[in-house]
């Protein structure tokens, strides 16, 4: 059993997070209910800091905030000190809702719309992350409509992507994000803005994978890109100020995974790059930027769900169903992500049988966990999963309306509801029954 976090076993056997009873969350705030531990998120955030902070290499350590996003967790991010990426005008809406100041936002994204950059540009965006041709046409216009300087970072593709234990290094990446160093396109693309006095190119950003448990995959990909960089310095006289190496820190879900410390990423990062520094005289080492989305909230989020129907097939499959499944955890089924799970309020039982964990969705698919040791469980049982922090709630979905859960924050055996549990009306306000004398 791997307890993350504050994840304690309380005197009476249940699950505590944040020094709070999961199980009297449970029933105060209805299953399912995603609890976030926000001790292990600042832990995480000041680990990351702290690794560049002790290497005295400027840095911003942005939020992915496609992992989760909501109006609190933003403020958590903000107190952190941390930067932000948002993808889209909605997450950007959010973050400015929760007074995000703006410029520690970055807009990343590889199709964003005129009205989505005009909504960046006017909220005084950090910076655009521009990612492929059309969009540097886009902020052209815009820059000389609005007669305003943008600053931007070009998302260029090494050519490597990092899978959790090995990395592939392909010639030209077939990835519909960012600038293909391989085939000249980043080398293009660099020409373009350099030449359009409308832009400040602060740098380039390059994101290699996700759930990544070795530094290899980074330290290959600065390799690459400083090779690069010593071309650019020769034929263009440019040198970037700011190098944003992305996000896809690994965490684990499960006692397969074997991620590294914050610290552990980001020092063999640093070394790399002062490694490649040997090569420039007289340029200042850039800033270093990293995206961590995952490895900042996956772990520190716990989904509570109540146990209900069971289904033997003798010799076959014992499955025991929840009240919530890919409506609020599509990972499984998308992925193939393993998770681990506990029964919250039995957490010391003996394991006496094996089950698969059933979703409530009118899918086979909808399974969240298939073969997992359980005790005897039954419909007054909570099942708690770990590690669904990531990619949960911000994936959630109304499929067969569902609502979606609510979210709590606990901390030192203080918890906020921070999400509201959607109700029926929520999830029929959009819909517009039909005017009478219509489609008769
Ligand atoms: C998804 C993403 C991240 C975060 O990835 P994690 O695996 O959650 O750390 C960072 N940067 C970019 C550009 C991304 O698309």
């Amino acid at each position: 059993m791997n307890l993350h976090g504050t994840s304690r076993i309380g005197d009476n056997q249940h699950l505590w997070i944040g020094g709070l009873d999961t199980v009297e969350l449970a029933k105060k705030y209805g299953t399912p209910l995603y609890l976030y531990d926000l001790s292990l998120i600042k832990n995480r955030a000041s680990g990351f800091k702290k690794a560049f902070e002790e290497n005295g290499v400027g840095y911003q350590v942005a939020y992915a905030s496609k992992a989760f996003s909501s109006i609190a967790m933003f403020q958590i991010i903000e107190q952190e000190g941390l930067s932000l990426d948002v993808v889209s005008g909605g997450e950007l809406y959010t973050a400015l809702q929760a007074g995000f100041p703006p410029e520690r936002i970055h807009f990343h994204g590889n199709n964003k719309s005129l009205a989505e950059l005009e909504f960046a540009l006017s909220a005084g965006v950090g910076c655009i992350v521009v990612d492929n041709f059309h969009e540097i046409s886009l902020l052209k216009m815009m820059s000389s409509k609005l007669n305003k300087k943008i600053d931007i970072l070009l998302r260029l593709t090494p050519g490597i992507e990092a899978h959790t234990h090995d990395y592939i290094i392909t010639g030209q990446e077939d990835s519909k994000f960012g600038f293909d160093l391989g085939n000249g396109q980043g080398d293009k693309a660099l020409q373009e803005v350099l030449a359009f006095e409308g832009f400040r190119v602060l740098g380039i950003h390059c994101h290699i994978g996700s759930q990544i448990f070795e530094t290899e995959g980074f330290t290959l990909a600065i390799e690459k890109l400083f090779g690069h960089f010593k071309k650019w310095e020769e034929n263009y006289s440019y040198f970037p100020s700011v190098v944003n190496l992305g996000g896809g820190f690994g965490i684990q879900y499960t006692s397969e995974d074997t991620p590294l410390s914050p610290e552990q990423y980001v020092s063999a990062m640093i070394e790399e790059v002062k490694k490649q520094m040997i090569h420039f005289e007289g340029q200042d080492l850039p800033e270093l930027w990293i995206e961590p989305g995952r490895s900042l909230v996956g772990d520190a989020g716990t989904t509570i769900y109540s146990i209900g129907s069971q289904k033997e097939i003798e010799g076959v499959r014992h499955y025991v169903s929840i009240d919530g499944g890919m409506t609020d955890n599509i990972r499984p089924a998308l992925y193939q992500a393993k998770y681990e799970a506990f029964v919250a309020n039995k957490m010391n039982a003996e394991l006496t049988q094996t089950v698969s964990i059933a979703g409530k969705c009118c899918e086979s698919g909808d399974m969240l966990i298939w073969d997992i040791d359980l005790p005897e469980v039954c419909d007054h049982d909570f099942l708690a999963v770990s590690c669904t922090g990531a990619y949960g709630y911000s994936m959630a979905s109304n499929y067969n309306r569902i609502q979606r859960p609510a979210v709590v924050f606990v901390e030192n055996g203080e918890e906020q509801l921070v999400v509201k549990r959607e109700t029926y009306e929520d999830l029929i306000k959009n819909d517009v029954p039909l005017k009478s004398n219509v489609f008769v």
